[in-house]
Parts: C-alpha cells; sequence; structure tokens
C-alpha cells in the first residue's frame, strides 16, 4: 500500500512543478513498469501570500496554509509535503491545526548531509531561510554547521529569487552572483552547498559546483516517495 502524498504547492509553481515530476519518476524508478505516486496538488496563488511575507504576516500566512493542508487532509493526503522551504517557518502550527503530519524539508535535507559526514554547508536560500531559527535546528541536530552569505550578498539572493527565479527568469549575471557567493563561503570552510530554496536548482546545478550540492527539492521530493513507499 502506498501512502497518499499531500503537496501543497505553488510558492512557486516554477518547483512545484519538479516535485511533481521526481516523485513520479523516483516511484517509476523504484517500481518499475506503469507506477506512479498516489499524489494530491494544491496550488495555492503565490502573489498574496508573497505579500504577506513581506510585511512579516506569518499569522495570516499560517491560516491560509493550514485551510489548504485541511483541504488536502479531506481529500485523503496521508501526509504533508509544503513545497517551498521559506514557509517551514510556520510548519509547526500547519501541522497542529490540520493534524497532517509534515515531512519537513530541512529535516529530509540535514539527514542526507550527515549521511555524507558533511560537518559544514553553505546556504543559499531566502532571508528567512539564510536567517531563521526554524530551518536551522534539524542541522544544529545532526551537528552540521551552516555558513550563509553576508546580509547585503544574502537581499540579493532574495531578490534574485522573488523577482527572478520564482518568475522563470534565469539570468547570466545572477547565475555569478550566486556562484560568487558559494566561492566565498567554500573558502571560510564549506563542505557542500545547500540549495535552500526550491527554485535554485534552475539556474544551479552539481556540474556548475566542485563541491557536493544538495538540492532540497530533490532530497525532499524523494525523501516523500520513501516514506510513501515505506
Ligand atoms: N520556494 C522558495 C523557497 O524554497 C522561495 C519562495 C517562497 O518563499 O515560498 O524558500
Amino acid at each position: 500500500m502506498m501512502k497518499k502524498i499531500g503537496l501543497l504547492g505553488g510558492m512557486s509553481w516554477e518547483s512545484t512543478m519538479h516535485y511533481y515530476r521526481i516523485i513520479n519518476e523516483t516511484v517509476r524508478d523504484r517500481l518499475g513498469g506503469l507506477h506512479s505516486a498516489e499524489c494530491i496538488v494544491y496550488s495555492v496563488e503565490f502573489s498574496p501570500l508573497a505579500h504577506l511575507m513581506c510585511k512579516g504576516s506569518w499569522s495570516e500566512i499560517s491560516k491560509i496554509l493550514s485551510e489548504a493542508a485541511l483541504s488536502l487532509k479531506r481529500a485523503g493526503a496521508d501526509f504533508l509535503v509544503i513545497c517551498t522551504n521559506t514557509m517551514h517557518l510556520v510548519a509547526d502550527e500547519i501541522e497542529g491545526s490540520s493534524s497532517l503530519e509534515i515531512l519537513h524539508i530541512a529535516a529530509a535535507t540535514a539527514h542526507k548531509i550527515h549521511n555524507q559526514r558533511i560537518k559544514k554547508a553553505a546556504l543559499l536560500g531566502t532571508t528567512h531561510t539564510m536567517e531563521g531559527e526554524y530551518y536551522r535546528k534539524p542541522f544544529m541536530n545532526s551537528g552540521i554547521e551552516l555558513l550563509v552569505p553576508e546580509r547585503r550578498v544574502g537581499e540579493n539572493m532574495n531578490r534574485i529569487i522573488f523577482n527572478e527565479l520564482c518568475k522563470g527568469v534565469i539570468k547570466s549575471s545572477s547565475k555569478r552572483v550566486l556562484l560568487n557567493a558559494i566561492d566565498r563561503l567554500v573558502q571560510e570552510g564549506a563542505e557542500g552547498v545547500i540549495l535552500g530554496c526550491t527554485e535554485l536548482p534552475n539556474i544551479l546545478t552539481e556540474m556548475d559546483l566542485d563541491v557536493p550540492l544538495f538540492d532540497t527539492t530533490r532530497i525532499h521530493a524523494e525523501a516523500a516517495v520513501d516514506y510513501a513507499l515505506s
């Protein structure tokens, strides 16, 4: 019996489409033949949520996402995958109000990095993700130190994520900004790089780097399949 995966997506849909593909490809690879995933996607309207994020209105965000999670539960989802790193800031509230178990993106990523015996990793993502305690906890618990770019660079990265990557815009100048930030963090001792934003794999791949890359979109999607088939 396969568990039904509830995907809370649309943040942005530029990355949710990868979740859907990776989850189905992984089920096909594991089970063969015409096997595919049992999943339900709730794709939200991102614009109002992005505005609420800018204002720091997290209780409003939590309310909207909890409603969406409840819809997934009513539709038969057995557990929840929030298809974005940043919105895990309200993961506990969503889990509490929907009573739907959440497969946490940072926990899945920390587990993967720990298995590769990496102790220090660079984290790239939105400013909330790079600065938020909610994201660091699973890494701290696994003894992994996270290095982030300096504030000015982090803010530029945030702008690239929201103004370009979430709109499907890929610029080589922005890719250079990201690669320069990574170079600096590797010089500071990072042994690997976490793409802690689900749109970052649209602009960076492991071919661009000399150190191991941890793509949270792929790690989270594959962890969802592991759990659905367990
Ligand atoms: N999807 C991105 C993330 O993984 C950023 C957009 C958002 O804040 O939802 O954090």
